[in-house]
């Protein structure tokens, strides 16, 4: 029999091996076959196939009985450590960089005898939503290869949607899994701030990193969820959440729960897309909820890139300030200890990671930090007092996760959109969810020019179930195919 397994589920996957249709080490060299067939995306910075071989024959029959993840086949962004395996953060000042620890999320998978696959590029340490920016080159969108996956989880997203993996871990500071989930077609979540351990993982800016989930299906968000999201005394920053069992708590019944919508008003939307919004929201309100359009201050909109920007650079530069090639990293040579670091930070970032720890220092330095930093820290706070106000009257608060489709590589490479519009802030809302720490999923729309769009679902922050279950009620019902989980791919 010829198993597809790119186009199933966690759960049909775990079936076929319970039912032995398919050995866990057909199911691991089916991935690796897949892998090549798809090389072309350049989403990889290491491949694990001598470890994922190994690993798969550990595997007994009876964790395949009593566990969904055992031998599930999954890929890890590069910024999040794996023990004795190179982990570069897709940066050159990290290319020889072999951790001795193994973060909590990849040892929690582990445990679960999920067996992973490769080490996924990302834009550089995180910072970046391109795709272009990683040491190993651009990483290509397997729905057009002239276009952008987005970023910086890009390589995770690219596999996921290619079916080469049905799930893959990333992280999220100001869009970086929801935002290539929507240029990809996929599902991207990013749970609660500290829901999942960052134990082990890069930091790029600490007050708003969070570890998330890739998948094509949500329901297999749920599932590796309830593996990875446990308190972990390793991360001051973990919390400990009243839910749990988010698969067993999936409810298609939404009746009653109140959701709020960004008025888009003043906005020309495209036809097709604004006509699939406008039916995801027709299937809300025939599922019994109660729908509000809201308005929320555009000036505080508006502000939501600058502030991003001013955090997530000073964090990012302050955090980053032990990468000096010292310690460990790529180290070039120089006579003096300050001349070693300047060379080893010279020759080790790339332009956009430099160019973002020089407006970081800017605005961390004594004469700018009031003007800058601690203004982005005041209003950051009004974003999220507004957020609390929404999140008291609404269980879920929606937004576009983009208006428009993944831009071409040519056209962001020549930054071809220099004339800006007053609606640009609209590509930047999936911010919201990073600033005020709540739970916020991309799924897929529709698709536009033959790319896709996605639909975002936030809401308050330990309130991911509410999230999730509208994800699953319209993710059966929009009307959604990923093409390249078709027959003729194979
Ligand atoms: N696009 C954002 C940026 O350029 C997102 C980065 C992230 O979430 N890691 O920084």
């Amino acid at each position: 029999m010829k198993i597809n397994y790119y186009q199933l589920s966690i759960r049909q996957l775990n079936e076929l091996l319970k039912t032995k249709a398919i050995t866990p080490d057909q199911l691991t060299k089916l991935v690796y076959k897949r892998l090549t067939q798809f090389k072309k995306l350049n989403a990889i910075v290491t491949s694990l196939e001598q470890y994922a071989i190994k690993q798969t024959k550990l595997i007994t029959e009876e964790e395949i009985n009593n566990n969904l993840l055992a031998a599930i086949p999954f890929v890890t962004k590069d910024n999040i450590a794996t023990i004795n395996i190179l982990t570069t953060g897709s940066s050159k000042i990290l290319a020889n960089f072999i951790p001795n620890y193994d973060s909590t999320v990849n040892k929690l998978l582990t445990n679960k005898q999920a067996i992973n696959i490769a080490k996924t590029a990302l834009d550089e340490l995180g910072m970046g939503g391109d795709g272009l920016q990683a040491a190993t080159g651009h990483v290509l969108n397997p729905w057009n290869l002239k276009h952008i996956t987005g970023g910086s989880s890009s390589g995770s997203a690219a596999l996921v949607a290619a079916g080469i993996v049905p799930f893959a871990l990333g992280t999220d500071t100001g869009d970086s899994i929801r935002k290539p989930a929507a240029y990809c077609g996929i599902v991207g979540f990013k749970p609660t701030y500290g829901l999942i351990s960052r134990n082990g993982v890069f930091p790029y800016a600490p007050s708003l990193d969070t570890v998330g989930i890739f998948t094509n299906h949500v329901e297999d968000i749920a599932i590796v969820l309830d593996t990875i999201a446990l308190p972990d005394q390793q991360d001051f920053t973990s919390v400990e959440s009243k839910e749990k069992d988010y698969t067993k708590n999936l409810d298609e019944n939404i009746k009653a729960k109140n959701i709020a919508i960004l008025n888009y008003n003043d906005y020309q939307w495209n036809d097709t897309v604004k006509s699939s919004f406008d039916e995801a929201i027709k299937h809300l309100t025939d599922g019994g909820a109660k729908i509000y359009q809201i308005d929320f201050d555009k000036q505080l909109l508006q502000s939501l890139l600058p502030v991003y920007m001013i955090i997530s650079f000073a964090e990012a530069t302050s955090c980053h300030a032990n990468l000096t090639g010292i310690n460990f990293g790529i180290r070039k040579n120089g006579k003096t200890y300050q001349e070693v670091m300047t060379n080893s930070r010279t020759a080790g970032f790339g332009d956009m990671v430099k160019r973002r720890y020089i407006i970081g220092a800017y605005a961390l330095s004594e004469s700018h930090q009031e003007e800058l930093f601690n203004k982005a820290k005041k209003v950051r706070q009004l974003i999220v007092e507004k957020l609390n106000a929404i999140f008291k009257k609404y269980d879920a608060f929606i937004v576009m996760p983009t208006i428009n489709p993944a831009p071409t590589i040519k056209d962001v490479l020549e930054q071809k959109k220099v004339i800006k519009s007053e609606h640009d802030y609209l590509e930047d809302l999936l911010l919201l969810a990073n600033l005020n720490g709540g739970p916020s999923i991309t799924i897929p729309l529709t698709t536009f020019n033959g790319l896709p769009i996605g639909f975002s679902i936030n809401g308050a922050p330990c309130n991911d179930q509410v999230v999730l279950n509208i994800a699953w009620f319209l993710s059966k019902r929009i009307n959604f195919t990923n093409k390249l989980l078709g027959d003729e791919h194979e």
